[in-house]
C-alpha cells in the first residue's frame, strides 16, 4: 500500500517533471499535471492508465488491498472527486462510492455500465433461479409490478471478459478527448492499442480452455460469470456476487452436490476474502483447492503485477484444475 502510494507520487512528479521541460504551454497551470481521473476500482485503474498513458494521472478510490464492493469514502477521497477532471466508475458495484460520485462536481463523468451491457446478476441458489423464472413469467402478466426482489440487479465483474476490458478502454478514451481535447487522438490511438492487448488475452483464453475434460468451476465469490460465459464453462458460486455474504449449509450441501457431478477437482477461493468455506467444501470431498483472482485489486499476494499477468495466472489455474488440453 505504501509502495503504491510513493508510486503514484512518483509518477506524478514525473509526469510534472516532463511537462516543466516542454516548451512553455499556452495553459501552464492548467495543464501542468494533465488530466486528474478519479477511476472507482483497480480494472478501471488499468484501463485508464493503458489510454492516458503518460497525459493523465490516474487515483484508485480503491485502496490496494481492500476489499471494493463495500468501499466507504473517506473526506479526502471525497477531495479527490472534487478536483478531479474525470471520474470513471461502475454504477451499481460500489453503492457509496456511486453516491459521493453523483454528489460531487467533476467535471466528466464516466459510468461505465451505461456502455457495457451488464449481465443479470447469476442466480446462484437453485431455488432464487426457480423462483427468478417463475417470477418472469408472473412479470410478462402483471407488468409495473415492482416488487421486493432484486430485477435489476447486474453482475458488475465485466472485466474478468478482456474483450469487456477493450469497450471500456474504447468509452474511457471518448471521455478523456472530452476532458482533454488537446491529446483526443493519443488517447484514441493508446486505447486501439490496448484493445489490441485485451484482444490477444481473449484469443489465449479461447484456445487455453478450448478444450476441458471438467466444464465447471467452484468458487467463493461468484465473480467469473462473465469468464465462463464467454469461455464456455459453468460457475458454481458458493457464496454470491459480494464475497462477504456467508452461505447456509443447504447452499453448501447443494455446492457439493455440484462439485460432484461435474467432477470438478478443484474448488476456488480468492486473494481477499477468507479460504476458509472453500477449504471446508473442498477437505469434506477430498478435493483441493486454490486461488482465482478476480482482479478487484492488486497486492504483493497477487499471482502477478498487472491485470493481464493475473489473468494469465489464472488461465493456467483453471486449465490445470480443469483438465484443458
Ligand atoms: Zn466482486
Amino acid at each position: 500500500m505504501k509502495y503504491r502510494v510513493l508510486a503514484i507520487a512518483a509518477a506524478t512528479a514525473l509526469g510534472l517533471t516532463a511537462c516543466s521541460s516542454a516548451p512553455p504551454a499556452a495553459d501552464s497551470s492548467a495543464k501542468a499535471g494533465g488530466p486528474k481521473v478519479a477511476v472507482a476500482f483497480y480494472p478501471i485503474e488499468y484501463a485508464t492508465a493503458k489510454v492516458g498513458g503518460d497525459k493523465v494521472s490516474v487515483t484508485n478510490l480503491t485502496t490496494p488491498g481492500s476489499e471494493p464492493h463495500d468501499l466507504e469514502l473517506t473526506p479526502s477521497q471525497i477531495a479527490i472527486l472534487e478536483e478531479a477532471d474525470l471520474v470513471v466508475y461502475l454504477k451499481g458495484f460500489q453503492p457509496a462510492v456511486d453516491k459521493a460520485i453523483e454528489a460531487s462536481s467533476a467535471k466528466h463523468k464516466l459510468d461505465l455500465a451505461t456502455v457495457i451491457s451488464l449481465h443479470p446478476a447469476a442466480e446462484e441458489h437453485h431455488d432464487e433461479a426457480e423462483e427468478g423464472e417463475k417470477h418472469a413469467e408472473d412479470e410478462k402478466h402483471a407488468e409495473g409490478e415492482k416488487g421486493e426482489h432484486d430485477h435489476g440487479t447486474t453482475d458488475p465483474h465485466y472485466w474478468l471478459d478482456p474483450t469487456l476490458m477493450a469497450k471500456s478502454a474504447e468509452a474511457i478514451a471518448a471521455s478523456l478527448g472530452e476532458a482533454d481535447a488537446a491529446n483526443k487522438d493519443t488517447y484514441a490511438a493508446n486505447a486501439k492499442t490496448a484493445g489490441e492487448e485485451f484482444t490477444a488475452l481473449d484469443d489465449e483464453f479461447k484456445t487455453g480452455l478450448g478444450n476441458c475434460k471438467i466444464k465447471a468451476i467452484v468458487t467463493t465469490h461468484a465473480a467469473f460469470g462473465y469468464l465462463t460465459d464467454r469461455y464456455g464453462l459453468k460457475q458454481v458460486g458458493i457464496s454470491g456476487l459480494s464475497p462477504n455474504e456467508q452461505p447456509s449449509p443447504e447452499r453448501i450441501t447443494e455446492v457439493q452436490d455440484e462439485a460432484k457431478e461435474h467432477g470438478v477437482s478443484t474448488i476456488f477461493f480468492e486473494t481477499l476474502t477468507s479460504p476458509d468455506v472453500a477449504k471446508s467444501i473442498a477437505g469434506d470431498l477430498g478435493l483441493k483447492t486454490a486461488v482465482l483472482d478476480p482482479i478487484e485489486g492488486i497486492t504483493k499476494d497477487s499471482s502477478g503485477t498487472d491485470y493481464p499477468s493475473v489473468m494469465r495466472a489464472n488461465l493456467k489455474t483453471l486449465q490445470e484444475a480443469n483438465a484443458c488440453s
